[in-house]
């Protein structure tokens, strides 16, 4: 497998773009492979190198790369151009379906990333309540804004030191941190900061780390918690929106937060996010109140139409029954190929969403940062020699889509079996 053209375009990239990427995780070692198009399950790189991607962009390809579906609702929008800077139908169509299905959102506003979403989450849920601390899980990832780019305490729960230069600890101070799947800690800290607490944010299943599963009932008791204690309960589904069911998590196990994120596929591989919420809540954003958020690229019509696309095609095809039959396969078959193989490892995942953990089955970070991350970088690279790209990094999830044929998984379990041993 040459990789000549990519090698020779990072010398080049290193040098106008930080690490020669425009996102830290795509920075494969020593260089990334560099993609010429994508079609379907499969990735190709400027060398003609094609890998099955288990990646797909990190989440928001559920129907693969280029369904002709989403695509032709892109050229359809772009023959009507594609930046207006007013308000569309499609904007207000695709919020009533959002809205629809998550029993959460009220309202909505859209923005352009998740990151954008979680931002103006919190400034909603803060300007709501008055108050200013909010809670996160210990490595929960809700994007790159100052108040959430926060490490893991050492063990012990702690106030939050920002994880990046550039970033006063003034601007971190409020954020508080427990670790997932432990409600004792959260009660307590909710205990602790009652006075000044706004929110508790949370993936529902971690993602980015993981996937981590919340434990059976954990949810429920974190619904019960906050309720009690007017905690404004937001739930960042950028990555589990639309991916476990329509109406995300918060559908599939059955617990209604406050306020909810959402991004990656109600998009369709164009750029957005959505924070929404009750009522009382959006209503407080600007223009209707004074929580101020604002944005060129919001409800972009491209976004939009693709987005409704998406949701079109999950509908209609009843997409998530049959990538949750695959995604109990593909576990099932794993955690055979580890115990056949007599490796202590553990197999995790939800509906679309698969990993092998290097390591015991992690409950909350602490445990995913025990695994073995070096070995699984070494695997990563065996597996990308096999033609499979899956994420570089023991911390993100592999994702399956409606893509994949069967070939792509037997091939994918192969690859698995050889490459593990
Ligand atoms: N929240 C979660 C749960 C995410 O997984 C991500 C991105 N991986 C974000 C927020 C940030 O989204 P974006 O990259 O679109 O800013």
């Amino acid at each position: 497998m040459s990789l000549d053209k990519s090698r020779e375009l990072y010398q080049k990239a290193r040098n106008l773009l930080p690490g020669g990427v425009s996102s830290p995780v795509r920075a494969i070692k020593p260089y990334p492979f560099y993609t010429r198009s994508a079609n379907g399950s499969k990735i190709t790189d400027i060398d003609g190198n094609e890998y099955i991607d288990f990646c797909l962009a990190y989440g928001p390809n559920i129907l693969g790369h280029a369904h002709p579906q989403v695509k032709e609702a892109i050229n359809s929008q772009l023959e009507k151009g594609w930046l207006y800077g007013t308000p569309t139908e499609a904007e207000v169509d695709l919020a009533d379906r959002i809205a629809g299905m998550y029993p959460s959102i009220d309202m909505l506003r859209f923005v352009s990333t998740g990151t954008e979403a979680t931002m103006s989450a919190l400034r909603a849920a803060r300007g709501f309540t008055g108050k200013n601390k909010f809670i996160k899980i210990e490595g929960g990832f809700h994007g790159a804004h100052d108040a959430v780019l926060v490490k893991a305490g050492s063990g012990a729960t702690t106030l939050g030191k920002p994880d990046s230069l550039g970033i006063p600890e003034d601007f971190t101070k409020h954020t508080l941190q427990v670790p997932f799947n432990d409600i004792e800690a959260l009660t307590d800290m909710i205990e602790k900061y009652s006075d000044d607490l706004a929110a508790f944010i949370l993936e529902p299943v971690m993602g980015n780390i993981g996937p981590v599963l919340p434990e059976e009932g954990y949810l429920k008791e974190v619904r019960k918690v906050t309720e009690e204690n007017d905690v404004v309960l937001i739930f960042d589904e950028v990555i589990t929106g639309f991916r476990l069911a329509m109406g995300g998590a918060q559908e599939y196990y059955g617990v209604t937060p406050d306020m909810t994120t959402l991004g990656k596929i109600v998009g369709g591989g164009m750029p957005i996010g959505v924070f929404g919420g009750k009522k009382e809540i959006i209503e407080m954003v600007a223009p209707s109140g004074s929580v101020y958020q604002a944005g060129t690229f919001s409800g972009s019509p491209t976004s939009v139409a693709a987005g409704l696309a998406v949701l079109d095609v999950l509908e209609k095809e009843n997409v998530h029954k049959k990538l949750d039959e695959t995604g109990n396969k593909v576990r099932s078959a794993l955690t055979d190929i580890v115990s056949d193989l007599n490796l202590d490892y553990t197999v995790s995942g939800i509906s679309s969403m698969f990993k092998i953990f290097f390591g015991d089955k992690p409950l909350d970070y602490q445990d995913v940062l025990k695994c073995d991350k070096e070995g699984y970088v070494k695997f990563f690279y065996k597996m990308l020699d096999s033609g499979i790209f899956i994420p570089p990094s023991q911390f993100e999830t592999n994702f399956l889509s409606t893509a994949h044929t069967e070939e792509d998984i037997e091939k994918v379990l192969e690859a698995y079996r050889t490459n593990l041993r």
